[in-house]
């Protein structure tokens, strides 16, 4: 069996411990453009019904990366450390792909958003990121929130991708729905009476 870590770490980043001593990030060691890739994501792929019973701290380590399916890392590394922002200044590119959504100065914490993968309660917590921004609790859902949709454009994973799209065709389905019932109401409001006798 090989050695090699399950996730790869670009070299212009290192995995630490955090300052306030609560866990371990990653941190930019030298100036990234936005758009590099930071990280590519590796591990095991488990199904929700068999991921949902794993330990905790393999489960808080992993990425969703399709509808109940989860990457779970086998060899643990730095590039696991990886921590939610509700103002991140990293996005995903792909399922597994980590990517600068701005410029990135060196000593800086890079986070994505949970909400840019996660659309199962398997990781809800209150958020401590101390952002200005922070929204509290942070939930499987979040994905469905109309101002992270539009803040996260190009940068959330396929099958979060997919269902925004598919929400919105819903939408757009009904309105149509509605507009055309409403027009039906006026054509039948407007006839003669006469028509009916
Ligand atoms: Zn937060």
């Amino acid at each position: 069996m090989s050695e090699q870590l399950s996730s790869y770490l670009f070299p212009k980043l290192q995995g630490r411990p955090k300052a306030d001593g609560i866990g371990n990030g990653i941190f930019a060691v030298a100036p990234i453009k936005k758009g590099e890739l930071m990280a590519v994501f590796g591990g095991v792929v488990y199904e929700w019904d068999t991921f949902i019973h794993l330990p905790e701290r393999e489960r808080s380590l992993c990425i969703q990366v399709e509808d109940r399916l989860f990457l779970v890392p086998d060899k643990i590394g730095e590039g696991d450390y990886v921590n939610h922002s509700c103002n991140p200044n990293a996005g995903l590119s792909g399922q597994i792909g980590l990517v600068a959504m701005r410029d990135i100065q060196p000593g800086e914490e890079v986070c994505f958003d949970y909400a840019m993968s996660d659309t199962m309660p398997y990781d809800e917590f209150e958020c401590g990121c101390g952002q200005k921004n922070c929204r509290g609790r942070v939930s499987g859902n979040d994905w469905q929130k109309p101002e992270l949709q539009k803040r996260y454009a190009g940068f959330f994973a396929p099958h979060v991708q997919r269902r925004i799209d598919a929400v919105r065709a819903h939408q757009r389905m009904m309105a149509r729905e509605a507009r055309r019932a409403k027009l039906r109401g006026y054509a039948s409001a407007a006839l003669p009476k006469s028509l009916y006798e």
